[in-house]
C-alpha cells in the first residue's frame, strides 16, 4: 500500500472536515438555504482579507481571478507596472497583453524581492500608469514582495494596486485596507485547504470609482455583475465548493489568523533548516522575504533533482515540485501551505533522506530530523492540530 502525500504549494492536502462538507447533498443555488450559507461565508471572508469590503467568490482557478482583475480594472492602451520576479509575475504581464494593456515590467532577479526604490523609480518614469500588478508570494521562486510598502506608496495616487495573493493569503499576514491595496486575489486550493475551483476577489472603494467608469471586456467575470447579485453569485455557483468553503472558514477561525500565520512561519523555518542540513542551498538569501508557502532550494553540486523528485513520488508517494525554467533539475520546491504540521515535515524529510541514500548522496543521516526538532522544541508554538 502506498499513501499519497503532497508537499506542494497548491494543490494542498484537504482535511476531512472540508472534504466531507463538500460531499453533502446539493441544494438549489437560488434558495433561502443557499442565501443563508452565502451570507455566512460572505461575513467570514473579509476577515481573512483584512478588509471591510465585500469578497466575491468566483468559479475558477486562481488564474481566472488574475484575468478578471485585468479585464475589469483596465482598458486597452492603459499602461500598468508589473513586478516581474517569477513565473506568476510574468503571467500577469501576459494577461495584460491579451487585453491590450501595456505592461511595463519591473524586473528583479528570480529569488529576490522587488526593491521598493525600483518601484518608485518606475512610477516616476511612467506617471501615466493606471495600476501596478504584483504577486505577494511568488510560488515559483519562494520569495515575497513587500506589498505593504507598495500599497502605501500608491495609496494617494491614481494607481490601482492589484495583488495576486493566491498563495500568499493565510500563510502571511495581509491587511488589504490598512496597506492600501485595491484588489486582492486568492484561490481555494492554497491556504483555504480546499479542492481547486474557487477564486476570490476583493475590491477597494478607490478601485470601484475606476471600475464604474470602465466598460469591462468580460461578461462572466464582470465585477459589476458580482456586485449586483451579491450575496449570491451571478451565475451558477459551485455549490459543493461553497459548502467546503464554509468548513474551511470555520477551521481557519478556530485556529485564529495570527496562529495560522505563525504556524506557517515556523513550518517554513523548519523546512529551511531541514534542507540546509542536507546540503541544499536556500534560493532566497534574504530571510525576511522567504515565503511561508513554499521553500525553494538549490541542490548540492551534481545532484539531479529531477531524479530525486521521481524517486520521492514513485517509491514514497510523496509529491514535491521542482524548479521551473532554467532551474529545472537544479531546484526543489517544498510546499507547506494549508494544514501542514510538524509531523508532516518528518514524513517529507524522511522520504527525502531515504531517496538521497538510494541515490548514493553523502549526508548525515537524521540531520533534517534534528534540525526540525530544534525549531519545534523552541516551544513558541504548540497548536499543531488545527482540525481538532
Ligand atoms: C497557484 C497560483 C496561481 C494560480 O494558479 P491556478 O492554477 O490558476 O490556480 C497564481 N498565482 C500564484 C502566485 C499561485 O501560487
Amino acid at each position: 500500500m502506498k499513501k499519497h502525500r503532497m508537499a506542494t504549494p497548491g494543490p494542498t492536502y484537504v482535511p476531512q472536515e472540508i472534504l466531507l462538507a463538500g460531499a453533502q447533498e446539493l441544494i438549489h443555488h437560488r434558495s433561502p438555504h443557499m442565501e443563508e450559507i452565502m451570507e455566512e461565508v460572505n461575513e467570514g471572508l473579509p476577515v481573512l482579507f483584512g478588509t471591510e469590503q465585500k469578497v466575491f467568490t468566483m468559479l475558477s482557478s486562481g488564474t481566472g481571478a488574475m484575468e478578471a482583475a485585468v479585464a475589469n480594472c483596465f482598458q486597452e492602451q492603459d499602461k500598468v507596472l508589473v513586478v516581474s520576479n517569477g513565473y506568476f509575475g510574468e503571467r500577469f504581464a501576459d494577461i495584460a497583453r491579451v487585453y491590450g494593456v501595456e505592461p511595463i515590467e519591473i524586473v528583479s532577479p528570480w529569488g529576490t524581492s522587488v526593491d521598493i526604490l525600483q518601484v518608485e523609480e518606475a512610477y516616476f518614469n511612467n506617471p501615466e500608469v493606471k495600476g501596478i500588478l504584483v504577486v505577494y508570494s511568488e510560488t515559483s521562486t519562494g520569495v515575497t514582495n513587500d506589498i505593504e510598502r507598495i500599497g502605501q506608496f500608491f495609496q494617494d495616487k491614481d494607481v490601482l494596486v492589484v495583488v495576486d495573493a493566491i498563495s500568499g493569503l493565510l500563510s502571511h499576514e495581509l491587511q488589504m485596507d490598512n496597506w492600501g491595496i485595491d484588489v486582492v486575489l486568492a484561490a481555494s486550493h492554497k491556504g483555504f485547504m480546499m479542492p481547486p475551483g474557487l477564486a476570490f476577489v476583493s475590491i477597494s472603494e478607490k478601485a470601484w470609482t475606476r471600475l464604474e467608469k470602465i466598460k469591462a471586456k468580460t461578461y462572466y467575470f464582470s465585477f459589476k455583475r458580482f456586485k449586483k447579485f451579491y450575496p449570491m453569485s451571478p451565475s451558477s455557483p459551485g455549490v459543493s465548493l461553497i459548502f467546503a468553503l464554509r468548513a474551511s472558514i470555520n477551521m481557519l477561525m478556530r485556529e485564529g489568523l495570527k496562529e495560522c500565520y505563525q504556524r506557517h512561519q515556523l513550518i517554513a523555518e523548519a523546512t529551511q533548516k531541514g534542507l540546509e542540513s542536507l546540503g541544499f542551498e536556500l534560493f532566497v538569501c534574504d530571510p525576511v522575504r522567504r515565503s511561508n508557502t513554499v521553500t525553494t532550494a538549490l541542490a548540492p553540486q551534481g545532484l539531479d533533482t529531477s531524479r530525486l523528485l521521481k524517486i520521492l513520488s514513485s517509491e514514497y508517494g510523496m509529491t514535491v515540485t521542482g524548479g521551473q525554467g532554467e532551474f529545472k533539475g537544479k531546484m526543489i520546491r517544498v510546499g507547506h501551505i494549508g494544514s501542514v504540521d510538524f509531523l508532516d515535515l518528518f514524513s517529507v524529510f524522511g522520504a527525502i533522506e531515504l531517496a538521497l541514500s538510494e541515490m548514493g548522496v553523502s549526508f548525515t543521516k537524521g540531520a533534517s530530523t534534528v534540525a526540525i526538532q530544534d525549531i519545534k522544541l523552541r516551544g513558541v508554538y504548540d497548536v499543531d492540530f488545527i482540525s481538532t
